[in-house]
């Protein structure tokens, strides 16, 4: 492992990322629970839509459910690709540095602890919940 730029220690690193991949285990036992694996694009999932009946009707609370699902869906799989890319900066050791405000600055251990994937900063971590 390249060292770690953000200075973490390797022993709370293996911490973090024994965390990140506990998490994302979770998060896509989560999403096969409700979607396939999409075959077009690697990671990606895609939600299944089971169509009950022919009619309409018969299908509203299918579709209703399709949607929640789809929700659900993009917010792990958002979720999944955040963890991903924390696993890769592992691997480069740009690891704990903020995405936003730049190399010099590094994420609080305390958050990182308590939010593995963050890419931010608690400065710059935008409160919306777009992930930023
Ligand atoms: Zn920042």
């Amino acid at each position: 492992m390249a060292k770690n730029k953000a200075n973490i220690d390797e022993k709370t690193l293996a911490e973090l990322k024994k965390a990140l991949t506990e998490k994302k285990a979770k998060i896509t036992a989560q999403l096969e629970t409700f979607a396939g694996k999409s075959k077009d694009l690697k990671g990606d999932f895609d939600t299944r839509f089971e169509q009950i009946g022919d009619r309409p009707e018969e299908n509203a609370s299918e579709v209703e459910m399709y949607e929640n699902n789809l929700g659900v869906e993009h917010q792990l799989e958002k979720d999944l690709a955040a963890i991903n890319e924390a696993l890769v900066k592992m691997e480069s050791g740009a690891y704990g540095i903020c995405a936003n405000c730049g190399k010099s600055q590094t994420i609080d251990i305390n958050r990182l602890k308590a939010f593995p994937e963050a890419k931010t900063c608690i400065k710059c971590h935008c409160h919306c919940g777009c992930g930023k």
